[in-house]
């Protein structure tokens, strides 16, 4: 278990992820991230431990952007470090992905992709997926989660951004739980309803293998 939350909207998207992140916190975990998109690169922060020692080093110096991903983890492939947190990141730090749940076939495809000169710097499973997203990346963030999604084996709710798309979060689930929030010019994804209540009463839970795009313009399933 762990706690997904994604934001697009007009706040300072870090306020959003950290509150709603802290609703999650019942599902327990042992690290927390964040990965915001400022214009000019995507910014990820993250660390083992409390909620609490990510939200004070985002007030100490805070991370602008109205569109990001969070993430509590729970642990199951790699011990709770700083570098084992989510968001994990693909080499250039060009796509971020926060996952809940197990990528069972990650070794196979972590060797795949290694021998294409995919570098990894944590023990998750996760971090095959950014990876796998920048390797049929051709402009569209939507058809490279697509096609990367379909070789994951195991259990999954993921939600992914792209530095080049600075108005887009895609989001699909597999045997893992993930809502999707409508507010008044935003948008939100999260594990569970509580992550988003005090924003917007609106919510529609994913189905079992079924895509949603955040834009501002609303979301699309
Ligand atoms: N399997 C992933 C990891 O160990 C995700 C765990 C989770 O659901 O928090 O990092």
């Amino acid at each position: 278990m762990c706690g997904i939350v994604g934001y697009l909207g007009h706040r300072q998207a870090t306020e959003v992820l950290v509150e709603g992140l802290s609703k999650l916190e019942y599902r327990g975990y042992d690290s927390a991230g964040v990965a915001v998109n400022t214009g000019n690169e995507l910014e990820i922060r993250k660390f083992k431990g409390r909620l609490a020692i990510l939200a004070e080093d985002l007030e100490k110096s805070p991370i602008l952007g109205g569109l990001g991903i969070g993430h509590t983890r729970w642990a199951t492939h790699g011990e709770p470090s700083d570098v084992n947190s989510h968001p994990h990141f693909n080499m250039d730090r060009t796509i971020a992905v926060v996952h809940n749940g197990i990528i069972e076939n990650y070794m196979k495809l972590r060797e795949w992709l290694t021998s294409k000169g995919y570098k990894f710097f944590s023990e998750t499973d996760t971090e095959v997926i950014p990876n796998l997203v920048d390797y049929y990346y051709e402009g569209d963030l939507f058809e490279a989660v697509v096609k990367a999604t379909s070789k994951l084996e195991g259990s999954f709710a993921i939600g992914v951004i792209a530095k080049n798309e600075p108005d887009k979060i895609v989001a699909v689930r597999k045997d893992s739980p993930l809502i999707v929030g409508l507010g008044k010019n935003e948008s939100f994804i999260a594990s569970d309803i509580p992550a988003v209540l005090n924003h917007t009463r609106e919510v529609y839970l994913l189905e079992d293998k079924e895509f949603a795009i955040l834009t501002s313009n609303g979301v699309e399933l």
